[in-house]
């Protein structure tokens, strides 16, 4: 069998053509949505999640503001900040690049945000909502993951649904969104004694660890949905394994998730690639929290 590719770049574009009504009607109603992004310190990964963010809404014609902010911000001066920002009727979101400096709590300060203002969906009201089963500004990644398994055209009603990563920002979300959907759910992490005796009876599988060859091909029930969550730098390698180097005499990179990708098409019915698959889609919902929380705004 060779795995369908699930292409993540069609779901985004979709997803960011759907909100233009949506935005020009807010715009019309002087409640135009704008989104701050809150930058603490210098980080290389968080500048191309910036630039992504930035070119995504500047495509959709939603407006974009970087605040960067010291590394030597301290916690009483960023909740300053958001706190200006919560009460700025101007801002409709905000969203806290990670990783924070160290020092700060990174939970503790994007629970700060107003929960109408939390685009990024981490306030505990918010994650109450996903739990309620009515997600308003759920976490953009977790949704992703459900937005891609439902793009696929794979059935969730009742799927057998492996998780592996427990994290707030993903695993426990997103088995949440699948279980409300009637998917029976496990959620595997570094605790669980055998993953792959949970994987291998999985019609959807979704990986997301930050470990690159985790998931292996035989760990994967033959014709499976693959949701590759995992973002990893590796070496490019040779023939012969060993690794190829830049003109500078250093490894070249390339980025891929925690499946063995290739070995995977070869099982999966249908897969995510990295890059190409979640990341596109997680900034396009990004998107959509943002205009769904200008509109609840606009409401409240
Ligand atoms: P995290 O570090 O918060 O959580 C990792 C999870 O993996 C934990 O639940 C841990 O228990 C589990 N785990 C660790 N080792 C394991 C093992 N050997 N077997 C089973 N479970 C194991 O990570 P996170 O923030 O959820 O991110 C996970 C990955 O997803 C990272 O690579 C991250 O870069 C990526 N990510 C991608 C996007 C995107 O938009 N594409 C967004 C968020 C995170």
């Amino acid at each position: 069998m060779t795995a369908k590719i699930i292409d993540g770049q069609a779901l985004a574009n979709t997803i960011i053509k759907e909100l233009g009504p949506q935005i020009l009607e807010l715009k019309a109603a002087g409640r135009a949505p704008h989104l701050v992004a809150v930058q603490v310190g210098e980080n290389a990964a968080s500048r191309v999640y910036v630039r992504n963010q930035e070119k995504c809404c500047q495509e959709a014609g939603v407006s974009y503001t970087l605040l960067e902010l010291p590394a030597e911000t301290t916690t009483e001066a960023l909740t300053a900040r958001i706190e200006q920002l919560n009460a700025d009727p101007k801002v409709t979101g905000i969203i806290l690049q990670m990783p924070l400096p160290q020092g700060l709590n990174a939970r503790e300060m994007q629970w700060r945000i107003a929960p109408l203002k939390d685009v990024e969906g981490m306030n505990p009201a918010n994650m109450g909502y996903v739990v309620y089963g009515r997600p308003r500004l759920a976490p953009c990644t977790a949704m992703a993951v459900f937005e891609l398994v439902k793009f696929s055209g794979t059935e969730i009603k009742g799927a057998e649904v492996c998780l592996v990563g427990h994290s707030e920002i993903v695993g426990k979300p997103a088995t949440m969104l699948l279980l409300d959907a009637f998917g029976t759910t496990t959620t595997c992490h570094i605790a669980t004694r055998d993953v792959k005796s949970h994987t291998k009876l999985a019609d959807i599988l979704i990986v997301a660890v930050g470990k690159a060859g985790l998931i292996k091909a035989d760990m994967i029930k033959p014709g499976a949905t693959v949701i590759d969550v995992g973002i990893n730098r590796v070496n490019v390698l040779d023939a012969a394994g060993q690794p190829v180097l830049d003109d500078k005499g250093k490894p070249k990179k390339k980025t891929v998730g925690d499946v063995e990708f290739e070995a995977a098409c070869q099982v999966a019915g249908a897969i995510t690639p990295v890059p190409g698959g979640v990341g596109q889609v997680t900034t396009a919902i990004l998107l959509r929290n943002t205009v769904a929380a200008a509109r609840l705004q606009a409401q409240a």
